[in-house]
């Protein structure tokens, strides 16, 4: 989840991936594409289809006319591993925080246990490598938002117990041990009880997640952390300005600490002009409405009655993978679509079926599939795996 949104759609702009995907099917490139992406394990580590399993009680057996997942199209998308976020909204920071947790978990394992032959609850890699070798999709959990702790190693302990295998620090909101990318700074990154509960993670095997958290905390993490760390669904600033995105040096640190960027679809996370707006407002409501999300629409919509911006494309979806592959080498990069935490996807992905698309525009740019296969998912089973090394290492 990004921030909740109330992006436009451009209808006019719908025409088109039929086209480019037309285009793409007759070209011999696409078969092998196909071919490349289907033995790859295909890892996505962001999606926000929890919260609508959750609050509209949506059925996922079959296609749905909205949204960007499905099993259906799931499949389709030839997606093999699912983290699904377990989204806790800031404003649940003072009360409710893991009633919301254990209302998403929940659903999450009914959706498991409404569709076994499908779709199966993974809490490790070798859970992982077993689940998709039966041709499903293994589901895991990320919990989003560190506040829903409420500041408690037990209830830490209890979600790792419970299947989250990542935190992800922060969301909007400075909480009372991590400063947000998006909020008023309380600690300049990290304090004491933070850098523990990130020693803690290291000990029990919970990927630290750095999406969200600010600057100053995420280098605060680089220098705690003994485990590799993800970015679950954050993009580059070196094409897209925004503060939810990371620079240079944090992806070459990131990349130094064996860790891995998942890139976010969201067109204000891929387009520079999206990324200005984004951040422009992002800055208002900090210093003008007192972290006021509420705002976000309105100052949008306004924003884009004046000046409308087109939505990002593929290529610039790509550009973001390519931009770290030069920056750092092809080890370091993965996917964090953030489908249905955002609505303003790249023309040419609107869903979670377009993913072989992926493959093809990699393919096109002369990546190797041995390259490719990382991109796809072999980082993240790699720094999961290292997360677990280290934990068994670290012991009781
Ligand atoms: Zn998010």
């Amino acid at each position: 989840m990004v921030l909740k949104s109330v992006f436009p759609v451009y209808s006019a702009l719908l025409l088109l991936p039929g086209l480019v995907l037309a285009q793409a099917q007759s070209d011999p490139l696409w078969q092998k594409a196909l071919e490349i992406h289907r033995r790859a394990i295909v890892v996505d580590t962001h999606s926000d289809l929890t919260s609508r399993l959750v609050d509209e009680g949506v059925d996922i057996g079959g296609r749905l006319p909205d949204g960007h997942q499905d099993l259906p199209r799931m499949q389709e998308g030839g997606l093999d591993v699912q983290f699904f976020s377990v989204y806790v909204a800031a404003r649940y920071a003072k009360k409710g925080g893991p009633k919301r947790a254990m209302e998403m978990m929940d659903a999450v394992y009914r959706m498991v246990e409404t569709f076994p032959d499908r779709i199966q609850l993974a809490t490790s890699v070798s859970d992982i490598y077993r689940i998709v070798s039966q041709g499903k999709i293994a589901a895991l959990m990320g919990l989003e938002g560190g506040h829903a702790l409420e500041n408690s190693m037990h209830i830490l302990r209890m979600f790792h117990r419970m299947g989250i295998r990542y935190v992800t620090l922060t969301h909007s909101n400075t909480n009372d041990w991590c400063d947000s990318s998006t909020d008023q700074p309380r600690w300049g990154g990290l304090n004491d009880l933070g850098e523990k509960i990130v020693a803690e993670m290291n000990r029990i095997g919970m990927m630290i997640d750095v999406s969200h958290i600010s600057d100053e905390a995420f280098w605060d993490v680089m220098r705690v952390s003994k485990a590799p760390v993800i970015a679950s669904h954050s993009s580059c600033r070196a094409i897209a300005n925004m503060q939810r995105n990371m620079s240079d040096d944090m992806i070459k640190a990131l990349a130094k600490n064996g860790g891995v960027i998942m890139i976010n679809f969201g067109s204000s996370f891929l387009n520079r002009e999206w990324g200005k707006r984004t951040n422009y407002i992002l800055q208002q409501i900090r210093d003008k409405y007192r972290g006021d999300f509420g705002m976000w629409g309105k100052m949008w919509d306004e924003m884009n009655q004046k000046d409308p911006l087109p939505p990002a494309t593929l290529k610039d979806l790509i550009d973001h993978i390519d931009h770290v592959v030069r920056l750092v080498g092809p080890d370091y990069v993965g996917l964090g679509s953030d489908f249905d935490g955002v609505s303003a996807l790249p023309v040419g992905m609107e869903d979670v079926s377009k993913l072989p698309a992926i493959t093809y525009e990699l393919l096109k740019r002369g990546y190797k599939e041995e390259d490719i296969r990382k991109i796809l998912g072999g980082n993240l089973l790699r720094v999961m795996s290292e997360v677990e090394r280290v934990a068994a290492e670290l012991g009781q």
